[in-house]
Formats: C-alpha cells, sequence, structure tokens
C-alpha cells in the first residue's frame, strides 16, 4: 500500500480509502447489511495497508429522515483497531437549522460510532443553494466549539458545488484541514474539477476523491465505442485501472475513497493501490482520455452514480435503477438491461410512476433533471 499525506491533518493516508457507502447486502434492503461479509473485507483491508475508512450518517438507510446502519457497522467493525485505523464521518448540510441540531447530531454520530472524538469530520454535501443559510445557522461557531471540546480532531466538507462556493467556503474559515469532492476522467472540469483540486493543494488542504468510477459506470460494460478507444492504447489496463490509475497520477490527490461492495473488489482494489504513484500516465494516455471524455459527451448517457440519495420517491420510482438500465441499454448496449426493465423490475417502480412532484430533484448531487431524464427513459423502454 502506498501512503500520501493528507493536507494539514498530517495523517498518512492509505492512497485508497474504504468507502462503506455500497457494503453488501443479504437482500434488497439497504439497511440488511451482511456484516459477516463487511467484517471479512474490512479485516483484509486493514491487514493490508488501508487506513481510511468513511461513512455517513446516512449510508444505508431506508429513510432518509433517519440515520443509517453504516456508521455504527464500521465503528463496531473498526473498534479493535484502535488508532490504526482513521474514520471519517459525515453529517447532512441540508439539514442544519439550529444549533440544537449540530449538537445533537454530532452527539449522535459519536454514540453510533462508538467513539468520544471523530477524527475527521466532514460537513456532507454543501451546496449553492444552502450554504449561505447554515452559514447563517452558526455553522462556523458550532466546529470551533466542537473541536474545542474534542467531539472533532479535523474538520473537513464534501462538496459537488461549484468551483466559485469551494473558493468562498474556504475563505470563509481558515480551520478546514481536507475536503472530499468526485473526480474521475469524465468529471474532471466543473463542480469544483481540477481548478479546485490544485486549489485546495495550494492551501495544503487534504483531498479526498469520491465517485471514482462514477459509481461503477467507468469498471464495467462500457459502451463499444469507447472500448475501441481504450483498445488503441499501448497499455492494456483494465477500465477500473485507467480510473485510478487517472487519479493516483495527480499528486494533488491523497486520498481515493471507493466504496467497495464484496472481497473480490477490496482485493483487486488494493493490488491496484500498490501501483499508485505520480507520473504513471503519459501525454498519450491523457489524449485518449480526453477523445473518451468526447465519446461518452456524446452518447448522452444520465451521469448517475446509484447514490440514492434521491430515495426514496414518494410515488415508488426506483429512480437509480431505471437510469442504470436506461444508460445499460442505450450506451452501453448490454442485451440484459432491457428484460431487467421490462420484465424485473415492478411495475410500481417504473418512470412512468412519476408525477414530476419534483421532490427528489434538490437532493440529487449530480444535478440531473431526474423527471425530464424519466420521461426520457420512459420512452426509451416504450412504456
Ligand atoms: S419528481 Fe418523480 S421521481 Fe422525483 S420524487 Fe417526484 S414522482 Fe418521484
Ligand atoms: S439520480 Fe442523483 S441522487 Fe438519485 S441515485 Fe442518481 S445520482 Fe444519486
Amino acid at each position: 500500500m502506498k501512503y500520501r499525506t493528507l493536507g494539514k491533518t498530517g495523517i498518512k493516508s492509505s492512497v485508497l480509502g474504504f468507502g462503506a457507502m455500497r457494503l453488501p447486502l443479504n437482500s434488497e434492503n439497504p439497511e440488511d447489511v451482511n456484516t459477516r461479509e463487511t467484517v471479512k473485507m474490512v479485516d483484509y483491508a486493514v491487514e493490508h495497508g488501508i487506513n481510511m475508512f468513511d461513512t455517513a450518517l446516512l449510508y444505508h438507510t431506508n429513510d432518509r429522515s433517519k440515520p443509517g446502519v453504516s456508521e455504527t457497522i464500521l465503528g463496531q467493525t473498526l473498534k479493535e483497531y484502535g488508532d490504526e485505523v482513521h474514520i471519517s464521518t459525515k453529517m447532512p448540510s441540508w439539514n442544519i437549522d439550529s444549533w440544537k441540531y449540530f449538537d445533537n447530531t454530532l452527539n449522535s454520530h459519536l454514540e453510533r460510532l462508538g467513539r468520544d472524538s471523530i477524527e475527521l469530520f466532514f460537513i456532507h454535501s454543501i451546496k449553492d443553494s444552502y450554504y449561505e443559510s447554515i452559514k447563517e445557522n452558526g455553522l462556523y461557531s458550532f466546529i470551533d466549539r466542537a473541536i474545542d471540546d474534542g467531539r472533532i480532531e479535523h474538520a473537513g466538507f464534501s462538496t459537488h458545488g461549484s468551483y466559485n462556493l469551494l473558493e468562498q467556503v474556504l475563505s470563509d474559515y481558515d480551520s478546514w484541514e481536507f475536503v472530499l469532492t468526485q473526480q474521475n476522467y469524465l468529471d474532471n472540469e466543473e463542480n469544483p474539477g481540477l481548478t479546485g483540486l490544485k486549489k485546495l493543494n495550494k492551501l495544503n488542504i487534504g483531498t479526498m476523491i469520491m465517485e471514482p468510477l462514477r459509481g461503477g459506470q467507468l469498471a464495467q460494460n462500457l459502451p463499444p465505442s469507447i472500448e475501441e478507444i481504450f483498445d488503441k492504447s499501448e497499455h492494456d489496463y483494465s477500465p477500473i485501472e485507467w480510473a485510478f490509475y487517472y487519479l493516483w497520477d495527480k499528486s494533488e490527490v491523497n486520498c481515493v475513497l471507493s466504496g467497495m461492495s464484496n472481497s473480490e473488489q477490496v482485493k483487486h482494489n488494493i493490488e491496484l493501490a500498490d501501483n499508485a504513484k505520480t507520473g504513471m500516465l503519459s501525454k498519450d494516455d491523457y489524449r485518449l482520455l480526453d477523445e473518451i471524455k468526447e465519446e461518452y459527451g456524446k452518447l448522452n448517457n444520465i451521469p448517475c452514480t446509484s447514490c440514492n440519495y434521491c430515495m426514496p420517491c414518494p410515488f415508488g420510482v426506483n429512480i437509480p435503477k431505471c437510469f442504470y438500465e436506461y444508460n445499460m441499454d442505450k450506451v452501453s448496449y448490454s442485451s440484459n438491461a432491457s428484460i431487467q426493465y421490462k420484465f424485473h423490475l415492478h411495475e410500481d417502480r417504473k418512470a412512468h410512476n412519476c408525477t414530476r412532484c419534483g421532490k427528489c430533484v434538490l437532493k440529487c448531487p449530480q444535478s440531473i433533471n431526474i423527471p425530464e431524464q424519466l420521461s426520457i427513459v420512459e420512452k426509451h423502454f416504450g412504456e
């Protein structure tokens, strides 16, 4: 395993971090986590050098008005490893409306994780639309106080917001020590893009990366036209290698979080992380990735990462599943996608149930116009 310093925190973080948002399940219920398999995966990860584990209040919940089970499971599983490992967790920023909320929620994080202090504490998904309001509700005095009384060791935030927002948040508070942003070879221009990464680096703020595989879209079932471009390369890297190497190639990237769902993924990703180094991609490799990005742009796939933040839909639509099967059918030409959508997805869960109520739209970190895209899915599958 390779390690990089997480900015001002001084923590030597493994270049690969274990994200606990897609843990293995026993059933379709996101709260029904297979703890036995999870423990196996975590033990293997720690034994092979992963020391960074990431969770959030809302990972693995059925109902986004209450905490999920990810923090509790991760807290219990990592207990035996003590200071050998680092845990980060995230408080939803969109619910912050008072001091009371901050304090009660922070204490509930500590309880679920089974710790007196949170080493790496994120404000989860700061957005342009409500940043001013959470600031007015006392964001910074809360963090100061929680650092002073020892409940938080290091403070950071995650965002899919604009570069301007990133600059604003950084200039409003000088105790931020690390930031989590979405980066992969398709999402590298905005929100807040490579420019954002460079800015963070300049300020010696630790950088963690989410969605390196864009919710799995860059890992498998690539569209044939994309495969053709990859085939032109002199390397025989797998799609997953391309995605990770693109990130580890950058000195600005400290830790790449990957939401792993089974032991094979953990083993495979660790093998790749052993190769991580800057300068591993050439100018030709970057030209190839630019070509890939351009081709993806033409394919019009829906940039859904299956994060489930938009769920549940009050009218029953399984939004991520609709988008996944659409992408698989329209963009990747998977022979199974149409069957999956038409015959295996329950009628009540299909796109045509969308009433355009709009409740999901603001929740989507990828800013997808969900009702509009669902009507495209509906037409595509000829409902
Ligand atoms: S806009 Fe459509 S998909 Fe979104 S919550 Fe409303 S009914 Fe569900
Ligand atoms: S539509 Fe947006 S919020 Fe819903 S699963 Fe996809 S990326 Fe996540």
